[in-house]
């Protein structure tokens, strides 16, 4: 019944001990113009709100209903951020100039790898060519990716294959010999699922970095866990070895996971595949830019919706936007330097062939109202 329904929508849960929503003048502050050039202004146009606040929580599994969030300023990511540091980060063995300005004038040859762990060439994989050009555009630094390690699946038990001959920019490897080796994973015979452990991909993951990498993320279609009383996890980053795990197994819109058991899962497949992999699509692209957004110093955002918020389970991350909030926007733009009009419209373009239509709208809102806005 609708009555019903509006009434669940309504409920709010508490946010978590000593959490306050910061107020309008703290996210006017946070953001770090003043004035507000037409980029970061955060006014609504025609009663279209570009950055509404983020929702109080419906749920004590939300993320605000479970953390008391610091929040980071966009004066803090200035402080905070070893990208802008004028001190080369520890273990760089790369060429670095003290005095540019940009992450890419300080690490002339950076690039973000994305290394394929495991098959991505099923039918509802997300594609990595498309992962590729996404985060390339969103984040304005060259993203490439690396020759996949080859997971394969024997008596119940992951094999990792690692072919050095596929590497040789690693450079480290004195041995020429493919090296194979069982990964820890934990199998459930009656359903015959089988979950990746974290912590040791990981550690791997950590050899393999190539030496012009500003990070490296690993990204697979298994599911991962950590501890062993872990439904499942999406992934970890390991911040000061500039290098991340992270799964897109619970993206796909035909799957329903029990909040139980982790090898409880149910496929309907009712829904088009065409609206499928659109799903898988979007929802993969944010995660991996959110953490990519992680690995280049940015924290969670309190501020605005925003592609930075936390999230406390699938259903919120899902719910959550694309964009940047004009705090977390203006952070990424004084790491990398990049024309914020011609960032929009390369995602617009993107979003159109991708029919990701709630995306391609908000843009090209945007763009518009800061073309208008320039001209005032
Ligand atoms: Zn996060
Ligand atoms: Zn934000």
């Amino acid at each position: 019944m609708p009555k019903q329904k509006s009434k669940k929508n309504n409920r709010h849960v508490p946010y978590a001990v000593g959490f306050k929503p910061p107020p309008e003048q703290a996210k006017i502050k946070a953001i770090g113009s003043c004035p507000i050039v037409p980029e970061l202004d955060p006014q609504s146009s025609d009663g279209f709100e570009f950055f509404p606040p983020i929702p109080q929580p419906t749920s004590i599994d939300d993320w605000l209903a479970q953390y008391n969030e610091e929040g980071q300023s966009y004066w803090d990511y200035l402080k905070q951020s070893p990208w802008l540091s004028k001190r080369k980060l520890k273990y760089m063995p790369q060429l670095f100039v003290h005095n540019g300005r940009t992450i890419l004038e300080k690490y002339p040859n950076g690039k973000i790898y994305l290394l394929p762990l495991g098959d991505f060439t099923g039918e509802n994989c997300v594609k990595f060519k498309y992962l590729i050009e996404f985060s390339q555009i969103y984040l304005g630094i060259p993203v490439v990716e690396l020759p996949g390690i080859a997971l394969e699946e024997e008596n119940h038990k992951i094999f990792w294959t690692e072919n050095p001959e596929d590497r040789p920019i690693y450079g480290k490897r004195s041995s020429a010999r493919k090296r194979k080796f069982e990964i820890n994973s934990r199998f459930h015979p009656a359903t015959k699922r089988i979950q990746l452990k974290m912590d040791e991909t990981l550690l791997r993951l950590k050899s393999l970095i190539p030496a012009d990498a500003i990070c490296m993320v690993g990204l697979t279609m298994y599911d991962l866990y950590g501890d062993d009383t872990d439904l499942f996890v999406a992934g970890m980053a390991a911040g000061n070895h500039r290098v991340a795990v992270f799964s897109f197994n619970r993206y796909d819109p035909a799957l329903t996971f029990s909040i139980e058991k982790w090898y409880d899962i149910t496929c309907n497949s009712s829904m088009s595949s065409s609206e499928r992999r659109k799903l898988i699509l979007q929802r993969s692209c944010k995660l991996l830019v959110h953490e990519i957004g992680h690995l280049l110093g940015i924290d969670h955002c309190i501020y605005y919706d925003c592609c930075m918020n936390g999230s406390g389970h699938l259903t919120e991350d899902f719910r959550q936007p694309m964009h940047l909030c004009p705090v977390d926007l203006h952070k990424l733009h004084t790491l990398v330097g990049f024309d914020v009009v011609s960032r929009y419209q390369a995602l617009a373009k993107f979003y159109m062939d991708h029919k990701m239509d709630e995306e391609h709208n908000w843009v090209i809102k945007r763009i518009e109202f800061i073309l208008n806005q320039s001209k005032t």
